[in-house]
């Protein structure tokens, strides 16, 4: 037969519907076959997949820099056209991902605990602000000037327990929930005490009630 060819890679001989086509070759055809120029082709995208990767998280990251403004807005404007696609999307995938699901969640609970373990001040601030909200005890005129100040004394109770090896703790001097007045969530109302004496307040508290 003579429309057989040799492969220069793997020296098969082959038909010529395996040799893509080439016009400045004499023969008309590559001299390696499809399956050599296949396999050359997945070679090379593997030793270099490092070096390419690399070199796209460059570029994203150039490219991001330099359009911040315009891929924000594009991305909001995609956001908020597609909100319900995207929230359908997702009750769809997590009906049928529920191991992946249960799994991420897992992982996100996960990081909210180290992350907590991490920023055990700003973890407490961010609840005695919500537990104040709930309380109607944030007065309207506290601003974001204020709770930075409430949260350097949050974060004084980190420094005092790191520092004595005991747990220090941000107490409300006037309680915000108290018997017969509400205590504000203002600085001037913030006390860094020992947990031990935070302990024993809470439990003369509960003896007055009885
Ligand atoms: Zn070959």
């Amino acid at each position: 037969m003579s429309s057989l060819k040799v492969c220069t890679k793997c020296g098969g001989e082959k038909p010529l519907t395996e040799f893509k086509p080439r016009k400045d070759n004499p023969s008309g055809y590559r001299t390696t076959c499809k399956r050599c120029d296949y396999d050359a082709r997945i070679d090379w995208y593997s030793r270099t997949i490092e070096v390419r990767r690399a070199k796209q998280v460059v570029y994203d990251a150039t490219a991001y820099r330099n359009h911040r403004d315009v891929i924000l807005e594009r991305s909001r404007n995609y956001s908020r056209s597609h909100k319900d696609q995207h929230a359908a999307r997702t009750r769809e995938w997590n009906s049928r991902n529920p191991d992946k699901l249960a799994a991420a969640n897992l992982r996100n609970r996960d990081r909210q605990y180290e992350w907590r373990r991490t920023h055990p001040d700003v973890y407490a601030a961010h609840g005695a602000k919500r537990k104040a909200a709930q309380l109607n005890a944030t007065p309207p005129w506290i601003d974001q000037n204020h709770f930075d100040t409430i949260a350097e004394i949050y974060k004084t109770a980190k420094v005092l327990t790191d520092f004595y090896g005991e747990q220090f703790d941000v107490d409300h001097i006037e309680p915000l929930r108290g018997k017969t007045s509400c205590g504000l969530h203002v600085w001037w109302n913030l006390a860094v005490i020992p947990h031990s004496d935070n302990v024993k307040k809470s439990n003369k508290l509960i003896l007055n009630k009885n």
